[in-house]
């Protein structure tokens, strides 16, 4: 496919912006032990980093039973926000990196509206990104699916084909190559490199590297 020049970078948030996925791993070991599914770190961040509240408590339902599955996840999202509160950071780097980057910005992320008003507003990234957050509540398919980033690049009136997605994890990556965008994977966080890679797709380490990856095209 013959890519347009970048016109817009979709950010997702969790891992990517702020650096919320340690939290979120944690939490979900904690919680498969307590409710009955022990789930090491690893495999946490295989079957959850990414993914959307359906995906996630569907697959809690398929193996503990729905109301476990309302249960874990009501205590997840109580817990994430009482960690928040207690301390959380932009991704290492970020904040340099948005100053490098001219072209317009916007989010889009698996987690709620709320959820992201409170993680952006904590590391003070909200105003930046205000009136372009959109959320894979908004859509029918979350990553790995196309959608969510595809409604973004509409609303924001941007061909997909001049859209570069930033993502940290493996659906985030997928979506974006089969949305026809560029993806930008940050492998400084939880996903190794090679569960990045993939056609059109650049593996970066440093997040002070994004700037100058993007005027690369
Ligand atoms: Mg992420």
């Amino acid at each position: 496919m013959i890519k347009k020049p970048i016109e817009l970078v979709i950010f997702d948030c969790d891992g990517v912006l702020v650096d919320s996925e340690r939290i979120a791993v944690r939490l979900q070991v904690e919680l498969g032990a307590e409710l009955g599914w022990p789930l090491t770190h690893d495999e946490v961040v295989d079957r959850f980093i990414g993914r959307s509240k359906e995906s996630i408590c569907e697959q809690i339902a398929q193996r503990l039973g729905e109301a476990t599955a309302a249960h874990w996840w009501d205590q997840l999202v109580r817990r994430h926000r009482e960690a928040v509160d207690a301390g959380l950071e932009p991704v290492d780097g970020l904040p340099e990196a948005l100053v490098g980057i001219t072209l317009p910005v916007c989010v889009a992320s698996s987690g709620s509206h709320e959820k992201m008003r409170h993680t952006l507003g904590v590391t003070g990234l909200h105003e930046r990104f205000e009136g372009r957050i959109f959320s894979s509540s908004e859509v029918p398919r979350g990553k790995p699916a196309p959608d969510l980033f595809l409604h973004a690049a509409r609303r924001m009136g941007v061909d997909p084909a001049a859209c570069a997605v930033v993502e940290d994890s493996r659906p985030g990556v997928q979506a974006a190559r089969a949305a026809g965008m560029r993806a930008f994977g940050y492998a400084g966080g939880l996903t190794p490199a090679e569960r990045l890679v993939g056609p059109g797709t650049v593996v970066f380490h440093d997040m002070r590297e994004l700037p100058g990856l993007i005027a690369e095209g």
